[in-house]
């Protein structure tokens, strides 16, 4: 028999289970733990709200929790109730599928300021996650400042900028529901610190910017290459640059809808200021160098914002003994090993790249390199040595039986149209895991 403990129930986690399933059948057990009292990870509190097919994913990894040898240990933080060398002295193999969900820092003066925050935090405020329920956001003001040309920049875009009944059929926590429809947000601006041809913006999430209730993508066509240069871009950028040119064409048709989201092009913010809360940002327009990298033209501008969301990417956060690669806020691993039975898998492995489906082959590749290494097992205990663990310290697991009934309870609690209204204190989770 073998023991496999997975840390993190996101994706990564979920697909690496599945692997291991289909690998070995009834020999090897799997738990997966999380410190969170429910599953799924990014599917739950990354993917945005009104992005409900997408979330619909997590009947796959549904079907591969309910098999006999998988089980779910939620409420249990690895760093704190147990550590990675414990775990490695109970299970063959131990697998980071922990994600990234801290926030690449913006090294920039005055990131510091009230009313400064990174996408991790506004996201996760927006889907409930316990972390980011409480943050105070400055949404009484008009002008809102989007560092970063990629999709999570776009999320959060289209999510200042929705009515309420276009947050209808998702399942936006009330209290985001609440802010941002009575929000006083008008003027949205995405800053690239590169131009239109170098967005990281997939063309489905890209189209739906064109068709909001009452707000209109505005670009500046000066920003563009000639249109003859499109055909040089690989078919989904291409997509993409063709909504972006789009939006200039259709100005006329939609410059009566009240907000505005702008993209500034070759725009990289240098500072960010105020006297206790944001102001202003100080913009440094940008060229392209020979390898396509920003380089700073020393013209600058000043954008006025009453908030500004950093959206430039994402961390994995270091666990105590685990070997870590500061400059790419990653694990240090050779495709996925990081020390004898230790491995990694998912953004945890690679970093914040690709598609959820990207970690369904990361997934079976690191269940092969563990098969490769274990082979019939090394005579663990597993699970009754982790049960013992945490009893001693006090810590209750929550099971995925326990996650049944906190989302039977959640789906209970959706307001009309709604599939559910998430907990967002992990007490509350825990009380509906026991009813
Ligand atoms: P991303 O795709 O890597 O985009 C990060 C953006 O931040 C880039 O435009 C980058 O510009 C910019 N940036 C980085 N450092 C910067 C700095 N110091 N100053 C200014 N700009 C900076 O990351 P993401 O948007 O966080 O997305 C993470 C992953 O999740 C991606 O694979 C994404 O496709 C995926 N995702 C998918 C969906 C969906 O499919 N619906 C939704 C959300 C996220 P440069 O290009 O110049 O580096």
């Amino acid at each position: 028999m073998r023991h496999i403990a997975i840390i993190g129930s996101g994706p990564a986690g979920y697909y690496s289970a599945e692997a291991a399933q289909k690998k070995y059948g009834d020999d090897v057990t799997i738990d997966i733990i999380d410190r969170l009292p429910v599953p799924f990870g990014l599917i739950r509190t990354g993917v945005a709200p009104d992005h409900q097919s997408i979330k619909a994913v997590s009947r796959r990894y549904e079907k591969t929790a309910l098999g006999d040898n998988v089980h779910f240990v939620g409420n249990v933080c690895v760093g704190d109730d147990v550590s990675v060398a414990e775990l490695q002295s109970l299970y063959d193999a131990v697998i980071l599928a922990t994600g990234a969900p801290n926030d690449r820092p913006l090294e920039i003066k005055g990131s510091e300021l009230p009313g400064v925050v990174g996408s991790a935090a506004f996201v996760g405020w927006y889907n409930g996650h316990p972390d980011y329920k409480d943050l105070d956001l400055p949404l009484d003001g008009k002008s809102v400042a989007i560092i970063g040309n990629g999709n999570v920049a776009l999320d959060v875009a289209r999510i200042l900028a929705k009515t309420a009944d276009e947050f209808s059929g998702s399942d936006i926590v009330a209290h985001a529901l609440d802010e941002l429809t009575h929000s006083g947000v008008k003027k949205i601006t995405l800053l690239g610190r590169r131009g239109p041809h170098q967005i990281a913006m997939t063309p489905k999430e890209l189209g739906e910017l064109g068709q909001l209730e009452r707000a209109q993508p505005v670009v500046d066509i000066q920003d563009f290459p000639d249109e003859n240069d499109d055909a040089l871009l690989e078919p989904g950028k291409r997509k993409s640059v063709t909504h972006l040119r789009d939006f200039h064409a259709r100005a006329g048709e939609l410059e009566h809808k009240p907000v505005k989201i702008n993209f500034d092009f070759f725009a990289m913010p240098v500072a960010i200021e105020g006297s206790d809360k944001v102001e202003k940002m100080i913009v440094e327009k940008t060229e392209l160098d020979a390898q396509m990298r920003s380089i700073g033209t020393g013209e600058r501008y000043e954008l006025d914002c009453s908030m500004v969301i950093s959206c430039i990417g994402y961390r994995t956060p270091p666990i105590e003994g685990v070997p870590y690669e500061h400059s790419r806020g990653r694990f240090t691993n050779v495709e996925g090993r990081i020390l004898p039975g230790l491995y990694c898998v998912g953004w945890a492995r690679r970093g914040p790249s690709g598609t959820i489906g990207t970690n369904k082959p990361d997934g079976f590749a690191i269940i092969e390199a563990v098969a490769e290494d274990i082979g019939a097992g090394t005579g663990k205990e597993g699970r009754q040595g982790l049960d013992r663990l945490l009893e001693s310290r006090g810590v209750e697991a929550v099971s995925f039986r326990d996650w049944k009934k906190i989302e039977e309870a959640e789906v209970a609690n959706a307001r009309e149209g709604a599939p559910r209204e998430k907990f967002t204190d992990v007490a509350d989770m825990i009380a509906a895991s026991g009813d």
